[in-house]
């Protein structure tokens, strides 16, 4: 397993072979001088974002300013709208840090995500519909005669504007969604308006961010926690900031902190010191949204395996893999699943079985040799390593920020990459080794699997109790 510049030997590639590959490897390669580079940069536009609204990284106010104490109780519903499904949970804080929840969920169609926005919040009000009556018992918890509505919080992940902990509108979709004419509305509005329309008794209360929610949901268990992340389909991180340091903010009661929602997907668009090689800039051009989340694309599940396709195919059209030949499959955008990485970082067999079955049964690449199968392993290896790398300098430029590097602070990560992907944690942790030596030790990491839907439903309850 590579970490870090422990590469297998590929044996017997010829010289083409091996020098197309160094080339490669060294575009891909992130010294640690590079790292800091982006960090310092990192560190100015959240500086920037901080003072003015439309920046690069937004640093997005989320007026989520209470901080839960574990000793909550009450029952709330959730919504989370995220890269691949919908969830709808509902879920009861009983005290003590103890918490349950039931959930359902959906696949978001390909289709929702590119109609018109009215049937996306209509499939997501019949979806709470559905859950409703088939828990029953949570309904008759209602007082009887009281026809107070039930209150939800809404895990909304792409970059919104928000004017109030309820309020907010769309600012550009991410990670394939593309419904036209939802960009520049209210998120709430529109959620608001389908339940109407489909008479759901509920009523949205408080709207977040996934990254705002995983912060919440794991400063529930651990109030030391700083920072919230999700590397998932996209990625992104949030944390606790002093109110007086959001320049561009005007707000005003006795809370000494609030959650910013950084949006570092949209980190560097102007492609100042991001390393981008040829592989990154195709898919940028090609995508349905070029120019935007530059940092999103190098690092996150939506877009790991299109940058590998690009480089196997780079490699076979210079007859140097496959002996030439793709596949319909190969050919196909976006048809490499980032799955797949996962899969052949984890192949540990002698002759790359597990490697063989995806290229020739998955992708039906006619034969593979094993030279073939040990170059797209080091493919893959160097698309994931430079992920994990570039994962740990946007963390490390916000604990600097918050100038935690030698007191430290809690982590909580949730998203595919980040739990299943292998190694993806370890070389975060040796990349904060390199930046920080010793007090690396000091940033406590964890899985907060799930956290956006408990933490909508805390900021739903932080929101009633103002
Ligand atoms: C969105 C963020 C979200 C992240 C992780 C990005 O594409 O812009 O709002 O937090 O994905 O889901
Ligand atoms: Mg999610």
């Amino acid at each position: 397993s590579i970490i870090r510049d422990e590469i297998d030997p590929i044996d017997g590639a010829s010289d083409a072979q091996l020098s197309a590959i160094d080339g490669i490897a060294k575009d891909f390669d992130l010294t640690v001088e590079k790292l800091s580079e982006i960090i310092k940069h990192f560190c100015n536009e959240m500086d920037k974002g901080l003072a003015k609204s439309g920046m690069t990284v937004p640093m997005i106010p989320s007026f989520v300013t209470g901080i839960p104490t574990g000793n909550e109780v009450g029952t709330f519903l959730a919504l989370d709208l995220g890269g691949t499904n919908l969830r709808i949970c509902e879920i009861n804080f009983e005290g003590k840090g103890v918490i349950k929840v039931k959930q359902q969920k959906h696949k978001v169609t390909e289709d929702l995500k590119a109609g018109p926005a009215y049937q996306l919040f209509d499939f997501i009000a019949e979806c709470v519909d559905k859950f409703l009556s088939e828990f029953k018992e949570f309904v008759t918890v209602q007082p009887e005669g009281v026809h107070e509505k039930l209150k939800l919080g809404f895990t909304f992940s792409f970059p919104v504007e928000q004017t109030a902990i309820n309020k907010g509108t769309l600012i550009k979709w991410t990670k394939g969604f593309t419904c036209p004419d939802a960009e520049n509305k209210d998120v709430v509005f529109m959620l608001q308006e389908a339940m109407k329309r489909k008479n759901v008794p509920v009523i949205v209360t408080a709207l977040v961010n996934d990254t705002v929610g995983t912060l919440l949901s794991h400063s529930y268990k651990d109030p030391n926690t700083l920072i919230g992340i999700i590397y998932g389909t996209g990625t992104n991180g949030a944390y606790f900031e002093d109110i007086h340091k959001i320049k561009k903010l005007k707000f005003s009661d006795d809370s000494k902190k609030m959650i910013i929602n950084i949006e570092w997907g949209a980190f560097d668009s102007e492609k100042k010191v991001l390393p981008l090689t040829m592989f990154d800039n195709k898919l940028d051009r090609e995508s349905n949204n070029p120019h935007y989340q530059i940092f999103e694309k190098m690092i996150s599940g939506m877009y790991l395996g299109e940058i590998t396709r690009n480089i196997l195919l780079h490699l076979i059209d210079r007859m140097l893999l496959f002996n030439g030949y793709s596949s319909k499959d190969l050919n196909r955008q976006y048809s490499f699943e980032t799955e797949y990485l996962s899969t052949i970082e984890a192949d540990e067999t002698q002759a790359l079985d597990d490697t063989k079955k995806v290229l020739e049964e998955l992708l039906n690449i006619p034969s593979t040799t094993l030279i073939d199968r040990q170059i797209v392993k080091r493919a893959c290896q160097m698309v994931g390593l430079r992920a994990a790398r570039l994962s740990s300098a946007s963390l490390a430029a916000i604990i600097i920020h918050c100038e935690k590097v030698k007191c430290g602070s809690s982590v909580g990560i949730d998203g595919s990459l980040f739990e299943f992907y292998p190694h993806f944690s370890a070389r975060i942790k040796k990349a904060l080794q390199e930046l920080f030596g010793a007090d690396a030790d000091k940033i406590k990491i964890s899985l907060a699997r799930d956290g956006s839907g408990v933490g909508a439903a805390l900021a739903a309850m932080l929101a009633a109790q103002k």
